[in-house]
């Protein structure tokens, strides 16, 4: 008995929450963490800020190589509050904000293409979890960094809806968003970038509980998500 508590204490315990951007993935991981008093893992930041890292030192995003040699160079940490509210650290500088501005969404479709990027990303968000309860949230959680997880969710939503979702969360983080319409028409890049993809394209994992979470508020969307694990 005491073995068997020891072994899956070692194994950790993952939720995984997956979904196109903008389906309430980020705020519905943090609640549900919160709650469970689980850790929260946004991955989506990890790709962020190692495209923040390429534009600062100007590293050519299109160079695989340069990109993975430059995962090597650099340290990225991500924080949670007592909240769970996330801090992303680069090379022990604060870089929340940064990782969200325009520039840096434009351009990060370059990093999570990249198979060997991935490759090393993967590896650093499988050590961050070991052993812990956590919450993890992005596009392959489910289907490639922890296929064998007990609970996975897919949050969906229609791409107007999502839209209107990030101009507010945009504004809230102090960011000027662009007009409606054209973050309509990004969302749509981004889902077709992510969907198409030949390395971990977002998808659907088998065994996920889809949610469609267009009509519904956030607390709605964290009691349907908590219903299937509590
Ligand atoms: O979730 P977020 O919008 O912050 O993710 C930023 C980008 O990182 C996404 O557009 C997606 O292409 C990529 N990503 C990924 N795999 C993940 C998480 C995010 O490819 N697990």
């Amino acid at each position: 008995m005491r073995a068997k508590a020891r072994r899956s204490r070692r194994k950790g315990v993952v939720v995984t929450i997956d979904g196109p951007a903008a389906s309430g993935k980020s705020t519905v991981s943090r609640l549900v963490a919160n709650k469970l008093k689980f850790l929260y893992i946004d991955t989506g930041a990890m790709y962020r800020a190692l495209t923040l890292a390429a534009m600062e030192q100007g590293v050519d995003l299109k160079d695989e190589e340069a990109l993975i040699n430059l995962i090597s160079q650099i340290r990225i940490d991500l924080k949670n509050d007592q909240k769970n509210n996330l801090r992303v650290i680069l090379d022990e500088r604060d870089v929340t904000k940064k990782i969200r501005t325009p520039r840096v969404t434009a351009q990060v479709f370059y990093v999570a293409r990249a198979a060997g990027v991935r490759k090393e990303i993967v590896k650093l968000q499988r050590k961050i979890a070991r052993g812990k309860k956590a919450v993890v949230e992005g596009r392959d959680i489910g289907t490639i960094v922890f296929p064998k997880a007990g609970k996975k969710f897919y949050l969906d939503a229609d791409f107007k809806e999502r839209a209107k979702r990030r101009y507010r969360q945009l504004r809230e983080k102090g960011i000027v968003p662009p007009t409606l319409k054209r973050l309509e028409q990004e969302i749509l890049k981004r889902d077709n970038y992510d969907v198409t993809r030949k390395v971990a394209p977002l998808r659907l994992a088998e065994d996920a509980t889809y949610i469609d979470t267009t009509n519904l508020n956030i607390n709605e969307v964290v009691d349907a998500v908590l219903s299937y694990i509590i």
